[in-house]
């Protein structure tokens, strides 16, 4: 199995509805409907049925592997899906829907809707805290979009507001990142504290609503590095103090949001946010490779569907 353009999976529909049934049911097919397995679903062969499909006995409705998944409906070939499942994953400041289009052969339109979907079934939810004992969490907050590029100063003293991105990253651990509306601690303190193992360590720089993490949110320690003062890592003891974890992040978010993603809509920033978290979370300092990343791309699309209603007076792409 290898996960270079040579794969047959990216030609053969076949071979790539095999791929992501071995991926979306390890242990045999599952009915989508009312989860029935092992001898209560049948696979209809034969050229009356279409491709990949089954029946339950259980509940007696017929399914495919992309019922109840970001897939369903979809008119796109399933070798396109994987290829721009493998493109998505693959490409560490994401991939654009233009690239998309002109590397499959597919409508701009099609393959921007792709790509919301994909990034929906990055997307997590409802996760345990992060960090724990002996652990540290550090926390920041940037701007994203059109007062992008202004010194950090310079925006929080704007008040911050517009498209603001909090992120929290476990060191040697996961990223977990929301878009808020601005900087308050009403905002920004129930999110941490939702997210934050209470034994953990956490690191934050010197901004003033930083100062109120201890008040709000119970954990371990809170210390904070002095930008202001030049200063960007303080030894203490075996400690270390520094953001540079969650900067770190924010170089590649960045880096994508400008060279790739121009031009992302405030309302689709949480899509582009689970993008960037979920290839963060499954990257090679984590011990994954391409294929490992499109797999747990292929296991997320579950369970997730996604709609688009259509804003009064603004034309959309269309499901295809
Ligand atoms: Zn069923």
């Amino acid at each position: 199995m290898t996960a270079n353009l040579q794969n047959p999976i990216f030609q053969d529909d076949a071979k790539a509805r095999e791929w992501l049934e071995a991926r979306v049911w390890p242990n045999g097919p599952v009915c989508p409907h009312c989860g029935a397995t092992g001898d209560d679903v049948t696979k209809l062969a034969g050229s009356k049925h279409r491709p990949g499909l089954y029946q339950c006995a259980a509940c007696r409705e017929q399914f495919t592997v992309t019922v109840k998944t970001v897939f369903e409906r979809s008119k796109i070939p399933l070798s396109k899906w994987m290829a721009a499942l493998f493109l998505l994953t693959a490409s560490k400041k994401g991939v654009s829907a233009h690239q998309v289009h002109r590397s499959l052969g597919i409508s701009y339109k099609s393959a921007w809707f792709m790509m919301h979907r994909l990034r929906e079934a990055m997307r997590s939810g409802g996760l345990a805290p992060m960090g724990g004992p002996g652990k540290t969490v550090e926390i920041d907050e940037t701007a994203s979009g059109r007062i992008e590029g202004a010194p950090k100063r310079a925006r929080r003293a704007m008040g911050g507001f517009g498209r603001t991105v909090l992120t929290l990253v476990e060191r040697g651990g996961s990223a977990r990142s929301f878009h808020v509306e601005g900087t308050t601690l009403a905002t920004l303190m129930p999110i941490i504290r939702a997210n934050v193992h209470r034994d953990s360590q956490v690191m934050t720089d010197a901004a003033s609503w930083y100062k109120f993490l201890p008040a709000y949110v119970d954990v371990a320690s809170h210390d904070m590095v002095e930008h202001g003062d030049d200063e960007y890592v303080r030894y203490e003891g075996e400690r270390v103090i520094s953001t540079n974890t969650v900067e770190g992040y924010y170089s590649i978010f960045k880096r994508g949001m400008k060279g790739v993603y121009q031009h992302c809509g405030e309302k689709h920033l949480h899509r582009y946010l689970a993008e960037f978290d979920f290839r963060y979370n499954t990257r090679v300092a984590l011990g994954y490779n391409d294929l490992m990343r499109a797999e747990a791309l292929a296991v997320g699309i579950k369970g997730k569907r996604l709609t688009y209603r259509r804003p009064r007076g603004i034309a959309q792409p269309r499901a295809n």
